[in-house]
């Protein structure tokens, strides 16, 4: 007989288990409290080198390009392949080449991956991991036009450099091939092959209550559109930022933050269509935080910016207290997630966001308010709120709790599931579990189809389902 696994949250930690052990032939339940796979807080990054965090810790930052490139290869529809410009405002303390040194361990570290497994090689060739451009350089870029299918580094210079003002920037400016990841695509993705696995049952509006363990299974209940119990062999909590609640009613103590915060969606009429994605560095939380510009088709750009009044929120990061393993956000945000965005906080942030940009870019100033923002609450695990990289911890027999912080992260907490399924009850695997067969069976068109109703029913601009370049 099949072992029985339940799991606890649809957002990608869940869904990426429930495809990994749905495709190795066990008997899934998956509940999601939402309407849809993948509600809770945004991604529109693969942080492949980690670069977008200069205080993180060089093997982070390989873990992170390591993970990234499995993530890529296990969701390849997701991926909009275009690279990442860095560039250092004239205020901020450190200097553009900084980076540097780490970007050489970085490039080693891929070159090293391809020479292992040539499927690695998804961010090009190792050699143009990262390209520098000086200012002489970016002046002759700015008189070219931009090209609807860049072909090289240079090309993907061309739109930065026209539009910005050369004045508010250090020089030189670093592009590197980190990449998009379309998170409606990943949920059309995930969702559409979970819906071909016979042997997994999809409870969507459906909030798991309570779980009572047993010497040797877990009783979960559970109530929504079908309400009732069912018992299990193996518990998976993916729960996100509720992961503590589930902690709690099993009585398991565990140390973790869990901060809210909010990405803006904006359209820029004038935008030509492809575009890279930038990231003017800052330090995070002071009124000059990280600011981050990602385009999506036809002009969507979504942005972040890590100060206290736009992405971040003063009272927006909380630990765990006592015996308590779910930290407690203020009711504000509680309200947010469950009943959406007031108009003028809406409006507010974003237009704030749009003037932090412009900032840089001095015509992106026209740009409007496309949609509510992409937000939300993310649980790291401890009491660093630095941390980057973290997987899966096991604190009962036949408890997964999962922990991401980035998304990349999935492949490495499955790999760590499936080992621990394995030794529990003793079973063996025929299949190593990366290729999920399902997931890359499908097409394109049907992906973005899936990805565009997703995003118009949950009211986001359906453009948002399209991906600029394929991967
Ligand atoms: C603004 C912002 C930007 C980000 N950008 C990036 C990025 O660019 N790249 C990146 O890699 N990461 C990014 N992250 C981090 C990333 O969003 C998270 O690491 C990731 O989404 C966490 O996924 P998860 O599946 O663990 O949790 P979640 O996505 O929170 O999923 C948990 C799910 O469990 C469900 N649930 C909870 N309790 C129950 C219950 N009792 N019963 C049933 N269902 C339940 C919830 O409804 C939810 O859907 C960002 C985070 C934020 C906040």
């Amino acid at each position: 007989m099949a072992v029985k696994v339940a799991i606890v949250g649809g957002g990608v930690a869940g869904l990426t288990a429930a495809l990994t052990l749905g495709n190795l032939g066990l008997d899934v339940i998956i509940f999601e409290a939402k309407s849809a796979f993948i509600s809770g807080p945004p991604f529109c990054h693969l942080h492949a080198g980690g670069n977008l965090y200069r205080e993180i810790s060089d093997s982070q930052c390989t873990t992170l390009l390591r993970q990234s490139i499995d993530f890529a290869k296990l969701y390849p529809f997701s991926i909009d392949k275009r690279p990442t410009i860095f560039a250092t405002p004239i205020y901020d303390p450190h200097e553009p080449l900084d980076l540097l040194d780490r970007l050489e361990i970085l490039k080693q570290e891929y070159k090293e991956l391809i020479q292992k497994d040539n499927t690695n090689k998804v961010l090009g060739e190792a050699d143009n991991y990262y390209e520098i451009f000086s200012k002489e350089e970016l002046l002759l870029l700015a008189k070219k036009e931009p090209l609807k299918n860049p072909q090289n580094s240079s090309d993907w210079m061309i739109p930065f450099a026209k539009n910005l003002d050369f004045n508010r920037i250090k020089f030189p400016i670093i592009l590197i091939q980190e990449y998009g990841i379309n998170l409606f695509r990943v949920a059309a993705n995930g969702g559409l092959a979970l819906e071909n696995m016979p042997n997994v049952k999809i409870l969507r509006d459906t909030k798991v209550i309570d779980v009572n363990k047993s010497e040797s299974s877990y009783i979960v209940e559970y109530c929504g559109r079908e309400s009732s119990k069912v018992e299990v062999d193996y518990l998976i909590n993916a729960a996100g930022f509720k992961t503590g609640v589930i902690d709690d009613i099993l009585g398991v103590e565990e140390i973790r933050l869990v901060e809210f915060k909010a990405a803006y969606t904006s359209i820029w009429e004038d935008r030509c269509d492809v575009w890279p994605e930038v990231i003017f560095h800052g330090i995070r939380g002071t009124n000059r935080g990280m600011g981050q510009f990602t385009p999506y088709c036809s002009g969507v750009v979504q942005l972040h910016a890590m100060t206290p009044d736009i992405t971040l929120f003063s009272d927006g990061l909380v630990s765990s207290k006592g015996s308590s393993s779910y930290p407690k956000l203020d009711k504000k945000f509680i309200d947010i997630i469950d009943n959406g965005w007031d108009i003028e906080l809406r409006d507010s942030r974003t237009k704030k966001a749009v003037e932090y940009l412009s900032n840089f870019f001095p015509k992106f100033k026209s740009a409007k308010v496309a949609s509510k923002p992409l937000f939300g609450a993310q649980q790291i695990p401890g009491n660093d709120p630095t941390l980057r990289v973290a997987e899966v911890s096991f604190p009962l027999d036949r408890y997964a709790r999962c922990e991401i912080v980035k998304v990349s992260s999935v492949n490495d907490m499955t790999s760590a599931i499936v080992k621990d399924i394995k030794k529990e009850f003793s079973l063996e695997f025929k299949e190593e579990i990366f290729n999920i067969d399902n997931l890359n069976l499908l097409d394109e068109d049907s992906i973005t189809k899936r990805a565009k109703d997703i995003a118009k029913r949950l009211n986001y601009p359906e453009i948002l389902g399209e991906r600029c370049r394929k991967l």
